[in-house]
């Protein structure tokens, strides 16, 4: 018997013959707050409804009815009517680059801008603005807007910014947009190779490059320029917390950390400011082997603990479709170019024994992988190690997915893979109906984003974002999940509706499933008595509204560990 209990009932025997027991037996195990009135979707086994919860220590104590939670309220208990608010438990980002994407959004950002002169125009206003930074640095550009087969070229940047280095990663982060002093810092001319596992996009007549660095040969500009400060990293930081506490996030995976961000997230989580569970996944060196496999257990001992969890190693095997850097099974379909089959960035054999050694020491995989053959070469490696090792209980996932072959559903299943989809990209944008279906073919095109085939195959299928890449709003992407429209009505055909799934399966894949992801699935993902208590209030209910205003809904306040670290409880 707990010290609590036993001192509850022996109070209660005492003060029964003076008064009844009633609230004094409550009092000793009154929740700290109390929810009531709501329309709290649980997403427990049953994914069964209640009115209440109570909060207690940061955890949930009790849900239930309206009646049943009187139990839990004493005098100092905090009790707020939701009247009738849908509440969902936080939600969880599988893949997203908080800090870099919060680094860039307070650096020079184009997200916002739609069109070549507007980037022009932010540019200069950037630079205007900062004369004193040595190089500009920043992003968002998307390689649609320069138009199909067009290149983000030099001197566009040049004419605005001609006296120093400027680099600029596209929306994507898989082409730096660099200008003529940047390529120079670089050392980069007609004679410099490609490295392998890039391309320097240049004029076919001189070889000189043209300003668009393709994946690994961003690396070449990238590496020149003066690293992130960590006072940027720490201000970034804390703009991507505070912007995804604002839609009910309340765990994150780091789709790509070092060692100088797990120092962000450690010094922000000792001073209390972390209020996200964050999964931390290491990065792969592919110029490098299992040797590096050793550091990776120094950095995950040191700095798993509290908030972070850094048991994670991100592997990018391939780029993407619009640059010809995803890998293939088959060729594009690329006019008088034949076999190019994109690039495989960790050779397959390495990339089994590597993923084996992860596998027995414990360590979870993420993977990107773009193209087909980048998934199968994916799997085939989980294979192997679950040949060497057996399950390991890893959670292994795939992020991005775009194309898969059909033979290889299954075999997410099978392996205990997690298909770890961006749904805000299932839509048919100018990436996909100029950039990429013409160098794919109506075959192949028929299996992009293939949710609803992962999810009929029995996978468990997580979300993720792939923030600065596309918004962080889970609401815009699950209406997307549930529409296969741009939630911001970019679309009006629906682009392949066959893979289109429910608004349950969406919530599932941003609540329980991308906690079990996250390895926190016992801890969060849900609502149930012994969780944390991370929650979100909404100003409308998901299951009463058009798929189409799933995207207008706003989050009016976020529990984080029973805390509020978005909106105010005494406004509902
Ligand atoms: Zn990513």
């Amino acid at each position: 018997m707990s010290p609590t209990l036993r001192w509850t009932i022996s109070a209660c025997l005492a003060a029964a013959a003076l008064t009844g027991c009633g609230r004094e037996a409550d009092k000793a195990d009154a929740a700290e707050l109390a929810l009531t009135g709501g329309k709290i979707y649980t997403v427990d086994s049953g994914r069964s409804w209640a009115e209440a919860v109570a909060i207690r220590d940061g955890r949930i104590v009790f849900v239930g009815t309206n009646e049943d939670a009187k139990a839990h309220i004493g005098k100092d208990t905090k009790v707020v009517n939701l009247e009738g608010r849908m509440v969902v438990p936080g939600f969880q980002d599988a893949h997203v680059h908080p800090i870099s994407a919060g680094v860039e959004a307070n650096a020079c950002d184009l997200n916002a801008a739609t069109n070549v002169d507007e980037y022009i125009a932010a540019i200069k206003k950037y630079a205007e603005a900062n004369p004193d930074e040595p190089w500009i640095t920043g992003g968002g550009w998307s390689m649609a807007a320069f138009g199909p087969g067009a290149l983000a070229r030099r001197e566009l940047i040049d004419a605005v910014v001609p006296d120093r280095p400027v680099i600029l990663w596209s929306r994507d982060g898989h082409t730096v947009w660099a200008n003529t002093k940047a390529l120079e810092a670089a050392g980069i001319t007609n004679k410099t190779p490609d490295p392998p596992d890039g391309r320097i996009d240049r004029n076919p007549k001189t070889g000189a490059a043209v300003g668009s660095l393709q994946e690994g040969a961003g690396s070449l500009v990238a590496s020149k320029m003066p690293p992130t400060s960590d006072a940027k990293r720490e201000e970034g930081l804390r703009y991507a917390v505070k912007l995804l506490n604002g839609f009910g996030i309340t765990a994150v995976q780091d789709a790509s950390v070092n060692e100088d961000d797990l120092k962000a997230y450690r010094q922000l989580d000792d001073a209390g400011g972390l209020s996200l569970h964050v999964i931390g996944s290491i990065w792969w060196e592919r110029d490098q082997g299992v040797e590096q496999i050793a550091d990776m257990k120094r950095l995950r001992s040191e700095f798993t603990k509290g908030h972070i969890d850094a048991g994670t190693v991100k592997i990018m095997q391939d780029g993407v479709m619009e640059n010809y850097t995803a890998a293939m099974l088959e060729p594009y379909i690329l006019p008088g170019k034949k076999n190019v089959r994109g690039i495989p960035m960790v050779e397959p054999e390495k990339l089994k024994e590597a993923v084996t050694r992860l596998d027995a020491e414990g360590f979870q995989v993420h993977f990107h992988a773009i193209g087909d053959a980048a998934v199968r070469q994916s799997l085939d490696a989980v294979a192997a190690a679950r040949a060497a090792n057996g399950d390991q209980g890893n959670r292994h996932h795939i992020s991005h997915i775009q194309l898969i072959d059909t033979a290889d559903i299954p075999r997410f299943k099978e392996l205990g893979v997690v298909a770890n989809y961006q749904p805000l990209w299932a839509y048919a944008d100018d990436y996909i109906t100029e950039l990429t279906i013409p160098f794919l073919g109506p075959e192949r095109s028929s299996h992009m984003y293939a949710i609803n085939s992962l999810e009929k195959s029995g996978a468990i299928v997580a979300f993720g974002s792939d923030w600065s890449v596309s918004s962080p709003n889970p609401f815009e992407e699950m209406e997307t999940a549930i529409t296969r429209l741009g939630a911001l009505g970019e679309t009006t055909e629906p682009f392949l509706p066959e893979e289109a799934i429910t608004l349950a399966q969406a919530l599932d894949a941003f609540t329980i499933n991308a906690a079990y992801v996250n390895r926190l699935d016992k801890d969060t993902g849900s609502l149930e008595v012994g969780k944390r208590a991370d929650l979100a209030v909404l100003d409308r209910n998901l299951f009463d509204i058009k798929p189409a205003e799933i995207s207008d809904t706003k989050v009016l306040v976020t529990l984080f560990e029973g805390k509020p670290v978005h909106g105010d409880l005494g406004a509902l």
